[in-house]
């Protein structure tokens, strides 16, 4: 596939891939600006085992989904449990329709972690494929303000403080706090050490360290251009 204009193709420098040195991550081809280089997973290959050392600090993990969705070798399993808004906020009279506010997202401070979609219908993150700089896996956080009653979990719930949440007025209302539980899994047999969920995780859960390319595992791939 050519994805370029002849003229600048000719002037492209030759780019050699040594195959026996990649470990499929793919990062090369989620950072190509016009998407010439593409991994997919097909074809045996052996490929060269990375070696090195990941540690996931519980105590600081809340968890959320943002780690598992970057991972490019989706070597992250985790799973989540978010108390749900409508079970956390009960109206004693009248309804959430009556309550007035304002609810904004600040784009720039939101990592998409998932939890305030978890936790409340009103707000819906559109998810995409996470390239470079940022490999942040969503492109925005939505707000359905005609679900919204400005109760402001999700403002307690956002790890990033990228939700402001003004309550106007409402009705008389009690308002529990949100709970989140859960796991979260790295399987080493595929991790390749990249770091870049040490590097995205918004609690600093994560640490990573890679060393030296050592033995050979198995691996799928076909280089298509
Ligand atoms: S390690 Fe960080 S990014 Fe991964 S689930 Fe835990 S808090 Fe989220
Ligand atoms: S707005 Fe906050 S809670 Fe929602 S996805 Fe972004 S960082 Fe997570
Ligand atoms: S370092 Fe993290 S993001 Fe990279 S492959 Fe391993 S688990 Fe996935």
């Amino acid at each position: 596939m050519r994805c370029m204009p002849d003229m600048l193709l000719d002037k492209a420098p030759l780019i050699m891939i040594d195959e026996s040195r990649c470990v499929v991550c793919p990062i090369c081809s989620s950072i190509c600006p016009t998407h010439a280089l593409k991994v997919n997973i097909e074809g045996a290959i052996e490929m060269p085992k990375v070696k090195g050392k990941i540690s996931i600090d519980r105590g600081k993990c809340i968890p959320c989904h943002l780690c598992e969705r970057v991972c490019p070798r989706e070597a992250i399993r985790v799973e989540v449990k978010v108390s749900r808004k409508d079970e956390l906020v009960k109206y004693h009279e009248g309804s959430p329709r009556e309550a007035e506010g304002r609810i904004t997202v600040d784009l720039d401070k939101c990592c998409y972690c998932g939890l305030c979609e978890d936790l409340c219908e009103a707000l819906k993150v559109v998810w995409t494929r996470p390239e470079a700089p940022g490999f942040k896996p969503g492109l925005t956080v939505m707000v359905n303000e005609e679900l919204c009653d400005y109760c402001g979990l999700c403002e307690k719930i956002c790890p990033t403080r990228a939700i402001k949440v003004e309550c106007y007025k409402s009705p008389p209302r009690t308002v529990e706090d949100p709970h989140i539980e859960g796991s979260i899994k790295v399987d080493e047999d595929l991790c390749v050490y990249c770091g870049l969920c040490a590097a995205v995780c918004p609690v600093d859960a994560v640490s990573c360290d890679s060393a030296s390319t050592v033995g050979y595992v198995q691996l799928y791939v076909q280089w298509t251009q």
